[in-house]
């Protein structure tokens, strides 16, 4: 394995960004079929790019693709999250105010209400 380490030596290595890009390739090479071929290529090119990024020796330029990867994903993590409360919260509807998109929790079962917005204070008509 020496010669792997100073192949690598100076170069980027892999990363999360990487490891994402390789399972993906590989779901993508793996399971497609027929008329979806053009995923499968799709695949290969992230598989190259993979590779690409963990040979690369401008590191601080793979770090940075890194770090908003991270960012993109707690984000992603983050909206999931909300969905899953709101999914399981059966006191509640939720609706946007169709003035200004400002998510407005209202208590359900009190029928057809006028909702005014807190932050334009536009009123808009519901059912709860
Ligand atoms: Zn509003």
């Amino acid at each position: 394995m020496n010669w792997f380490r100073r192949f690598m030596m100076g170069r980027y290595g892999v990363d999360q960004l990487s490891f994402a890009m390789l399972l993906l390739s590989m779901v993508l090479v793996m399971f497609t079929r027929g008329r979806l071929w053009f995923l499968a290529v799709l695949g290969f090119v992230l598989l190259g790019l993979a590779y690409y990024r963990m040979l690369s020796r401008n590191i601080s330029a793979r770090a940075r693709e890194n770090g908003l990867f991270l960012q993109y994903g707690q984000g992603l993590q983050n909206k999931w999250r909300g969905w899953l409360a709101r999914m399981n919260d059966r006191t509640h509807r939720y609706y946007r105010c169709p003035g200004c998109r400002q998510r407005l929790r209202v208590p359900k079962g009190r029928g057809t209400i006028a909702i005014t917005c807190p932050r334009c204070h536009q009123e808009f008509i519901k059912k709860t």
